[in-house]
């Protein structure tokens, strides 16, 4: 048997059934009209950002990092929850504007945007956090070619990452941002071309749960803000200083406690150069808002034994749910937090088994070895933290089926 990851808390049960958002997840079954599905309870959304007001000091936006999710109703809803949207490609640029986010409070980081994307959003109002000198050029350029002044922000390689992070943005040679000591450089460049020069975009890392190692990260990236906007010799509008809250995935995994992190960083603030004196302050955060408001239900076709080993195949699979599968930025496999739907919380059964997605091929397993109540054919199986890179980060035409439904409830 291999341990499963803990199950977050806010999911209830009645009669054996798991709730969902206060539902059972049949009946939502029911109501989406088939399995796979995810369902997003927003409720369990709003009240992070409420729990992010209450730890982090006033004066801090939430920026929304929209590839977490980007389910159309879910964004609307989010648009009037946080202070901004960050994108990451021109298709996410119209669905931020879709759902209603304002233009000045989007911003569009990644590397590789093409000299479209960057029409587009100069011409939406977006900010554009600048991942190179050449980008700068035609981002420049683009703004010349149909007379609109761009808002353009720096995005920073820092000189330093966020310690234990599931992935690593910053810190060495990466695709990601200017070296920070050609940043400046490149701020004054944007200011000398006339450009709306928006600031610093420095994020060093992701998916991180020790409290100590983002605050002594953020307390690092203010500091190389002060010393770059220095360099420029400007006061930057707008600081964003990264993210990296992560969320309990995997057997061990503690929740992060932000608490402390809002009061280290309301003291940093204090104490900050007088240059950021009329700075703001951003924090941009996925997973961390809505990956355990998510669960993917999908239904068991066939239960069989191989060699002593029993395996669950259900209708889902990698297609779906690649993070769940270990096959997106994990090293190891392991295995996240799964239950039988109509036997929730009940005991496991005496051997344990392994879950398999309907894909043909030996990386589409969902669940290895674990310990679950007796299964049988029809049986609707709960794999929870599927809010985040879910459906928006799965190969979902692979091996041609259909795309999962989704379904947002409250
Ligand atoms: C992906 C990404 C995020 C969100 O990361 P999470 O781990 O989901 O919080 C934030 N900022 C940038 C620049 C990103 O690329």
């Amino acid at each position: 048997m291999k341990p499963m990851g803990p199950i977050p808390a806010g999911f209830g049960r009645e009669e054996g059934m798991l709730l969902i958002g206060g539902c059972g997840a049949e009946s939502l079954v029911d109501e989406a009209g088939d399995t796979p599905l995810f369902v997003y309870d927003m409720a369990m959304v709003e009240a992070q950002v409420r729990r992010f007001r209450d730890a982090m000091p006033a004066g801090i936006d939430l920026h929304y990092a929209i590839k977490a999710n980007s389910f159309a109703p879910l964004l609307s809803r989010m648009a009037v929850q946080v202070d901004g949207f960050d994108i990451a490609s021109g298709g996410e640029l119209e669905m931020a504007l879709e759902a209603g986010m304002a233009p000045d409070r989007i911003s569009f980081a990644g590397p590789g945007k093409r000299t479209d994307e960057l029409t587009a959003a100069i011409f939406a109002g977006v900010t554009i956090n600048l991942e190179s000198e050449g980008e700068a050029r035609r981002a420049i350029a683009a703004g010349q070619a149909i007379g609109k002044q761009p808002r353009l922000a720096v995005r920073v390689n820092p000189d330093f990452d966020l310690k234990g992070s599931g992935m690593r943005m910053g810190g060495g040679a990466k695709p990601f941002g200017v070296d920070a000591d050609r940043a400046a450089a490149l701020a004054r460049m944007v200011i000398e071309a006339g450009a709306d020069w928006r600031g610093w975009h420095i994020f060093a890392g992701s998916q991180n749960l020790d409290a100590q190692a983002i605050i002594d990260t953020q307390a690092a990236t203010i500091a190389l803000a002060a010393r770059l906007s220095q360099e420029v010799g400007a006061t930057p509008p707008l600081v964003n200083l990264g993210g990296g809250f992560g969320l309990a995935y995997f057997p061990g995994d503690t929740p992060l406690d932000i608490r402390p992190i809002g009061a280290a960083l309301g003291q940093a603030l204090e104490s900050r150069p007088p240059i950021l004196a009329g700075s703001r302050f951003a924090l941009e955060l996925g997973r961390w808002l809505v990956g355990e408001a998510g669960v993917y239900l999908t239904r068991v076709v066939d239960v069989k034994d191989s060699q002593g080993e029993r395996f669950v195949v259900v209708d889902g699979g990698l297609h779906h749910q690649l993070a769940a599968s270990g096959n997106f930025g994990t090293v190891v496999r392991r295995n996240y937090p799964i239950a039988v739907a109509s036997r929730f919380e009940a005991a496991p059964a005496l051997d344990p088994v392994t879950i398999v997605g309907c894909l043909c091929t030996p990386i589409d397993r969902l669940g290895d070895k674990v310990a679950l109540p007796e299964i049988s054919e029809g049986d609707l199986i709960a794999i929870f933290l599927a809010g985040a890179y879910g459906a928006s980060a799965s190969p979902m035409a692979f091996l041609g089926h259909p795309p999962a439904r989704e379904l947002l409830l409250g």
